[in-house]
């Protein structure tokens, strides 16, 4: 399949409620977790997955292998469920 390049999630769930990233997990979102592949996107992207509190540390593994793993944040300090243009100085 081809990938669409941009994030929106595909899984329709409810607005309300950001869940986990994790295949197969619907527990509700806690972490923001960013990261960035180099080959794919520019430098200043930001791509974003959510994690509950279990999967928080699967995933950061899962990227930081990769070199993909840029930062997690709490999900809620900055509530901008926007995957874009986020510029904070
Ligand atoms: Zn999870």
């Amino acid at each position: 399949m081809g990938s669409l390049s941009s994030g929106s999630t595909g899984s329709g769930a409810g607005p309300d409620a950001p869940q986990c990233s994790r295949r197969g997990c619907r527990a509700a979102a806690r972490w923001r977790l960013r990261w960035n592949n180099p080959r794919i996107h520019p430098p200043g992207r930001r791509k974003e997955w959510l994690a509950c509190g279990e999967h928080r540390s699967w995933l950061e593994a899962y990227l930081n292998e990769r070199g993909l793993w840029r930062e997690t944040l709490p999900l809620g300090a900055d509530d901008g469920a926007g995957d874009g243009g986020d510029a904070h100085a």
